[in-house]
């Protein structure tokens, strides 16, 4: 039976505690608290303004802290002795967790992940977006279901930008400098007690490649480091920014994602049963095994064969174009030496020409390697995102995909993203259990008892998370508004914006033009009267990045921020710069609908709307994505039907007055209806079907389960027949070669 993963690692930074609190270190330095919110408390009352500053526990453990008044502190010190006791049953316990309970013994080994980026708290900036929150929550559920997993990934130093908006609504860049030293992350231990260093070998020069890890509950995720004094100054920003533009330093860092993932797998003596690649940028890890294989004697055809047997693939885009690709005269040059061996392919090494034959793409087109191409053709299966990107994705590279290509819709990690106030009423009233949500009891799932909690008590709790979102988002908003040079009247006018009263919509996401983020400014009379009908207000919360080589996306966002900003509609329509994983859970849990309008089909699954319907907010949505499975006709609306006109401005104009008549003749008089005692009954009946409908099927725990049942045993039992047959293979060329030399003497 496989067991917990263990990556020793030396801590980033060295403090002293009081030797009666000499648990939190360990506490500290595992992401466990980015899901306990209790836990998160300790560390404000240790130290509120750094706490509140960083929003990471090694700085406010690191002091000055005057540990002597917290000494004294009897309900601190008990608060502190009760969670520590908690964390610690948590990483020792499990096994009551599903998967060792149902599949423990099928499973050789643990699960290696790889992913280019992980979003596991606001804090760890090595994340854009969706791919890397899913990841994020991909880890703390194999953690909380007791999965021995590992993770790999890039210690991204300047990791993604923050976002400013100016007075003109032009979107800023800045890119952050972390010090890793005050972030919750260790060096990695070889296994002779030294700083782990991995290598890979680039035309001119060897690579080297530091390794840290960061704890996520039980799940250690590996990162890999080029900034280390070793390399040469030109090789050091390899890692330093996630998905960096230029081509040649792209596959530079994806060389070392892949290669150096398995390498720094190897040296720790960790010998994965799966290997799971969570989008292409890691398909060079494909070739590295199938080097390993051929380097112990394998010939090239079963290596790659046994590379596919245990390895997964999860594509994340829609469509071709959006897949990663490279130059063939690119990977031959940068890429070839590292894998064939210097060329010399025979003494243990895969031909470059092999490799980037195995990566042609759909099109066929011969100068490009790509890395979807490459991954599909050497995984035991392969998964898209949600049922309908499955639809799409399997068309597209039908042909290509030795597998049909199935859907395991993503989900998300519930107490990560479920507001205080919410999870606190439904463990009180309701015993729920955010951290075990597959646990077996014989009243069945909280979710089905949601009509028990009454109605004012579930609006009291989304009430309080409303008020959440104004107070941190009028913070926002005056600083902003304050560096754009507005006037004190304005200030002061903030200070009431965001009134928890009125019903609010929230659309935060990627500015992608085919997000279509400005649809609701279709109609710019009409929205106006929805905004500022009198008995019945509307108002519209904005937030996102665009890409910063996307002029388009960043033009959506001069837009949007302009109708913020206009006559027109000013005081009702704002916008939040740099969003990041805390606006967001500010914003899911904080709003009362939802609104997502892609054009169809092109958002693969879509998240966001998972965890605003898990905090009672209702989806607005067109039906691509996740809501094209989530709408089940009375948990929210449908934008648009499942036709698409090949008219690009006529389908946005007809999405559009359909999402104005949803507002106006469904979801305003629903919210603003209210029974004798002041509460929209109707309104929380609704919230009631949003939360039951999704909390199971869309979240993360239900997710891993596909994963391990669809997806990791059936690779691991490939892999398994394969090694049986290999061993049987070389027992009768043993056999074979026995007898013949039996006869040899015999004659
Ligand atoms: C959840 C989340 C996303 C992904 O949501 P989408 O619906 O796919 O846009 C992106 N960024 C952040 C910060 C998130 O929390």
């Amino acid at each position: 039976m496989p067991t917990r993963v263990i990556v020793p690692t030396i801590p980033g930074a060295s403090f002293r505690l009081p030797p009666q609190l000499e648990g939190l270190r360990a506490l500290a330095y595992n992401l466990y608290w980015a899901w306990h919110p209790r836990t998160r408390v300790i560390w404000s009352r240790i130290d509120r303004k750094t706490w509140n500053r960083h929003r990471n526990p090694i700085p406010v453990l690191a002091g000055p802290v005057d540990w002597s008044l917290l000494l004294d502190d009897t309900s601190f010190m008990a608060e502190v002795r009760e969670l520590l006791r908690d964390f610690n049953r948590y990483l020792e316990n499990g096994s009551d967790r599903w998967f060792v309970r149902h599949h423990a013994s099928e499973l050789p080994g643990p699960v290696a992940y790889f992913c280019a980026e992980y979003g596991l708290y606001e804090s760890l900036g090595i994340y854009s977006g969706g791919l890397g929150v899913l990841a994020g929550d991909h880890m703390k559920t194999t953690s909380d279901m007791a999965l021995p997993f590992i993770g790999v990934g890039l210690m991204y130093r300047r990791g993604y930008f923050h976002q400013t908006i100016d007075a003109d609504g032009h979107q800023e860049h800045a890119y952050p400098d972390y010090d890793l030293s005050r972030l919750p992350v260790g060096r990695v231990q070889g296994r002779d007690g030294e700083p782990l260093k991995v290598t890979i070998a680039l035309p001119g020069r060897d690579l080297q490649i530091a390794v840290w890890a960061v704890q996520v509950g039980r799940t250690p995720v590996i990162l890999l480091d080029t900034d280390i004094p070793e390399n040469d100054d030109a090789d050091r920003p390899i890692t330093h920014i996630l998905y960096v533009r230029g081509r040649e330093m792209r596959l530079h860092q994806e060389l070392v994602l892949g290669v150096g993932g398995v390498r720094a797998l190897r040296a720790l003596g960790i010998d994965p049963a799966v290997w799971h690649l969570n989008e292409g940028h890691s398909a060079f890890l494909l070739a590295e095994r199938a080097r390993e294989f051929v380097a112990t004697g394998v010939e090239l055809d079963t290596a790659w064969d046994r590379v596919r047997r245990d390895s997964v693939f999860t594509i994340h885009t829609p469509v071709s174009a959006g897949n990663e690709r490279f130059a063939t005269d690119l990977v031959r040059q940068v890429a070839g030496p590292l894998l064939d061996g210097d060329g010399r392919a025979q003494t243990g090494g895969v031909p470059i020409d092999k490799v980037l034959e195995i990566g042609v793409g759909a099109d066929g087109d011969p100068t490009q390697f790509d890395m979807t191409g490459f991954s599909l053709r050497l995984t035991n299966d392969a998964n898209a995102v949600s049922q309908l990107h499955a639809a799409t994705a399997d068309t597209t590279w039908r042909g290509i995909s030795p597998h049909p290509i199935r859907g395991v819709t993503n989900g998300i990690h519930v107490p990560s993203w479920m507001g205080n106030a919410m999870s606190e009423t439904l463990a009180g009233e309701l015993d729920a259990d955010l951290d075990d949500l597959d646990e077996e009891s014989d009243v069945g799932p909280f979710w089905n008892h949601l009509d028990t909690l009454s109605t004012a008590e579930l609006w009291a709790a989304h009430q309080r998370e409303k008020l959440e979102l104004a107070i941190f988002a009028r913070r926002r908003l005056r600083n902003q508004f304050a560096r754009h040079g507005e006037a004190p009247t304005v200030l002061d006018a903030v200070e009431s914006a965001l009134d928890p009263d009125i019903l609010t919509i929230g659309f935060a996401r990627r500015f992608a033009t085919y997000k279509r983020a400005g649809l609701l400014f279709s109609d710019l009379d009409r929205m106006a009267r929805i905004l500022w009908n009198e008995d019945r207000p509307v108002q519209v919360v904005f937030a996102g990045k665009a890409h910063p080589a996307d002029r388009p996306g960043q033009q959506v966002i001069q837009e949007i921020f302009g109708r913020s900003r206009s006559e027109l509609l000013r005081g009702r329509v704002f916008i939040l710069e740099d969003y990041d994983m805390r606006i967001g859970r500010y914003l899911v849990a904080g709003v009362d609908v939802w609104l997502n309008n892609p054009r169809r089909p092109l958002e693969a699954s879509g998240t966001s709307g998972m965890k605003a319907a898990m905090n009672g907010a209702v989806n607005v949505s067109v039906l691509d994505g996740w809501w094209d499975e989530g709408f089940v006709g009375d948990n929210g609306w449908a934008i648009g039907g499942r036709e698409m006109n090949p008219d690009e401005g006529a389908q946005d104009w007809s999405d559009a007055q359909d999402l104005y008549r949803i507002l106006e003749d469904d979801v305003v008089p629903r919210y603003y209806q209210r029974d004798a005692d002041g509460l929209p009954t109707a309104w929380v009946d609704l919230m009631r079907r949003s939360m039951a409908s999704t909390m199971w099927r869309f979240s993360t725990t239900r997710m891993l389960r596909d994963y391990v049942e669809r997806m990791y045993l059936p690779a691991a039992e490939a892999a398994r027949d394969t090694a049986t047959a290999a061993a049987s293979e070389a027992a009768e060329r043993r056999n074979v070669s026995r007898a013949a030399i039996a006869a040899n003497q015999g004659g």
